[in-house]
């Protein structure tokens, strides 16, 4: 490569990094995950001893500022090996072929360097899906892409570098990057609930003098939706207001003043729910959980959330399994699970949000399957309407041409399978509804509840009052 293609990839060399999974706070899911990256970047041998295959390639995925640049920064910290990183968006305005010998100059560093990290943040700006331009391709940025494949499959084994990559995108990542061997694992780095709230606004005050009226718990409650680098602004404004008010400490006031003043920021207007929002997303959440825990074939839950995940206001996630075999029963019943969320709105608030159009088309979707793929509706029999299935999992096949008056069947068939199961979803709910009143409030405050909480709580238990998180160690000292 000539000068032009010379790694501009700021590289910090080992024991430069003092940043561990300490500075982070609000994500330990995904702590737990990188942890296995660190130990084997500290004892490689171990593994290689297993024969066990080490991913080359893990993809942090989450909300712009919810800490995905830390987190990578961390894990070479917490391995003590250099650490190089690089952007996507700097490839962008490139001539054709520099981005590409970029990247061989740069994992050409690595490997000289290994074991060590190589993070490429905003990988969707060089790793968007290819040949998707009208307007002809980017040449520049496939080049590079291609070039970034290729380096990710010629490491042989001993090499020991991993690479991070960041998005908030990965919908649109071109799928040669996911496959095995290259990005095949994911992290996810989601915003953080009132506890991780708290812990980062925590680890921002470690430098920062503030007055015993300042209350971080209470800070906490009132930042929902803020990330990590929000909070972090938002301590910074404090201090600023109470440099401004000639204050040698921060008091409450300054917090308060600069959450508002970060809420009221071009961007960040719409960024704390509104109280009545997460109300309806609260009751929707309970909904689906109450479903999917008291229907007898439905998955039980692993948790509930209020905390916003991408373009949903909150989600329940089934702990089920994938099967491949699924009865009628339980078919029916999933459908209920996905439609209980719009019914729990619908007793309790006696209107009807838009929030629920992804829970209609997976109702709608099921159902339609059940009647012309599986031969489950007694009507319409046991015909196969559609084409080229695509299994259980699979995207939806194409119908086969049939009569009008079999369309008109299917159609009917479909509505009465929806109206059934949102029927019993309704009446589950109204049966329930003090309960449910109950684990709303609680949610609220919580904000997530694990299945187990979930299951306490719906049988009429109360929740231990979670401790109050740990002290954080003294500025300054690298854990
Ligand atoms: P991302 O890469 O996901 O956009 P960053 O890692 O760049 O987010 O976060 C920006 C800043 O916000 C960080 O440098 C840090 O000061 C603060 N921050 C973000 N997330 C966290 C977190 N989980 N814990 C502590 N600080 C955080
Ligand atoms: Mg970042
Ligand atoms: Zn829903």
């Amino acid at each position: 490569a000539g000068t032009f293609g010379k790694s501009k990839a700021a590289v910090v060399q080992e024991g430069q990094i003092k940043l561990t999974f300490a500075d982070v706070a609000g994500c330990d899911e995904a702590k737990q995950d990188l942890q296995e990256v660190v130990d084997f970047l500290r004892h490689p041998e171990r593994y290689h001893l297993l024969g066990a295959r080490i991913p080359h390639g893990v993809l942090l995925v989450g909300p712009p500022g919810s800490g995905k640049t830390l987190l990578a920064k961390a894990v070479a910290g917490e391995a003590r090996v250099p650490y190089f990183s690089i952007s996507g968006s700097d490839f962008v305005e490139m001539f054709v072929g520099v981005g590409a010998a970029r990247v061989r100059d740069l994992f050409e560093q690595a490997r000289k360097s290994a074991p060590c990290i190589v993070f490429i943040d905003e990988i969707d700006a060089v790793g968007r899906k290819r040949g998707v331009n009208l307007q002809g391709g980017n040449d520049e940025r496939e080049q590079t892409l291609n070039q970034l494949l290729v380096e990710m499959d010629g490491f042989s084994s001993g090499q020991e570098v991993i690479i991070l990559a960041a998005t908030n995108r990965p919908d649109v990542l071109d799928a040669a990057l996911l496959r095995p061997g290259r990005f095949d694992r994911q992290v996810v780095v989601d915003a953080p609930d009132v506890r991780g709230r708290e812990m980062i606004l925590r680890i921002h005050a470690r430098k920062k003098p503030l007055d015993p009226s300042v209350d971080l718990g209470v800070m906490a409650r009132r930042t929902a939706g803020m990330v990590g680098a929000d909070l972090e602004n938002l301590l910074n404004e404090a201090a600023l207001g109470a440099a401004r008010a000639g204050r040698s400490k921060i008091v409450m006031r300054d917090v308060e003043e600069a959450r508002d003043r970060v809420l009221m920021g071009p961007e960040r207007r719409s960024l704390v729910v509104r109280e009545a929002d997460r109300r309806v997303t609260a009751y929707h959440e309970v909904g689906h959980a109450l479903a999917a825990q008291l229907l007898p074939h439905a998955g039980r839950v692993a948790k509930l959330t209020v905390v916003p995940r991408g373009r949903a206001a909150g989600y329940m996630m089934p702990d089920d399994d994938d099967r491949l075999h699924v009865t009628r029963p339980a078919l029916e019943d999933m459908i209920a699970v996905a439609l209980a969320g719009r019914a729990a709105e619908e007793v309790v608030f006696g209107e009807i949000t838009t929030g629920a159009q992804n829970d209609f088309q997976q109702a709608t979707g099921l159902a339609r399957r059940m009647v012309t793929e599986w031969g489950m509706s007694p009507r319409i029999g046991k015909v196969a309407l559609a084409e080229g299935g695509a299994g259980f999992l699979g995207g939806g096949p194409q119908l086969a041409p049939m009569s009008e008056a079999t369309a008109h069947a299917v159609d009917e068939e479909v509505r009465a399978i929806i109206e059934a199961a949102y029927a019993r979803a309704v009446a589950l709910v109204q049966t329930h509804l003090p309960r449910v009143h109950q684990v709303v409030e609680v949610l609220l405050r919580r904000e997530t509840l694990s299945g187990e909480e979930f299951s306490t709580l719906l049988a009429g238990g109360i929740l231990d009052e979670p401790p109050p998180p740990a002290p954080l160690p003294p500025p300054g000292l690298p854990a």
